[in-house]
């Protein structure tokens, strides 16, 4: 049985050798992988991330209150409350996401008339407990304010797609 040990210890031998091969020829390419969040890959436009509400540049609200965006959303995540205002506009006086229910499917921006609520590209909003995730107006606009720099590029680098 001498020359089934021979040919044991040669496959044993060829895997090892073709093993390591593979081994090293993987050692030296470059990571297919990034070290998040210390290094980050490039982002596209229409990323779906943490909600905002915007205002425009004179810092009034976008919403008008239509609630279209409440109509559409099949989770049925938001709720939004209004009333006039003295001047006759429409306005918010409650706008809630609650973001555990929310399946990032962007119909919410897609329905809105006045680009008022939008999938944002923060992506870094994870938090400890499951009130965190329940949005209020305030939270939103805030999120609009801190981000509304990339929001409009994003938006407008997706507009001849539309
Ligand atoms: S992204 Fe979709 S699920 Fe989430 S709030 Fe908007 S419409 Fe609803
Ligand atoms: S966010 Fe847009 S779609 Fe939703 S209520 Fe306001 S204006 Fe209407």
């Amino acid at each position: 049985m001498a020359w089934l040990d021979r040919t044991a210890r040669t496959i044993f031998l060829w895997d090892f050798v073709m093993g390591f091969a593979v081994a090293m020829k993987y050692f030296f390419r470059p990571k297919a992988t990034l070290n998040y969040p210390f290094e980050r890959s490039a982002l596209s436009p229409r990323f779906r991330g943490e909600h905002a509400l915007r205002r425009y540049a004179s810092g009034e609200e976008r919403c008008i209150a239509c609630k279209l965006c409440e109509a559409v959303c099949p989770a049925q995540a938001i709720t939004i409350e209004a009333e006039p205002r003295e001047d006759g506009s429409r306005r918010t006086t409650r706008y809630d996401i609650d973001m555990v229910k929310c399946i990032y499917c962007g119909l919410c921006q897609e329905a809105c008339p006045v680009d008022a609520i939008v999938e944002g590209p923060n992506l870094d909003f994870s938090v400890e407990t499951r009130e965190e995730l329940y949005y209020d107006k305030a939270r939103l606009l805030a999120n609009g304010d801190r981000w509304e720099r990339e929001i409009a590029k994003n938006l407008e680098l997706d507009a001849p797609y539309r």
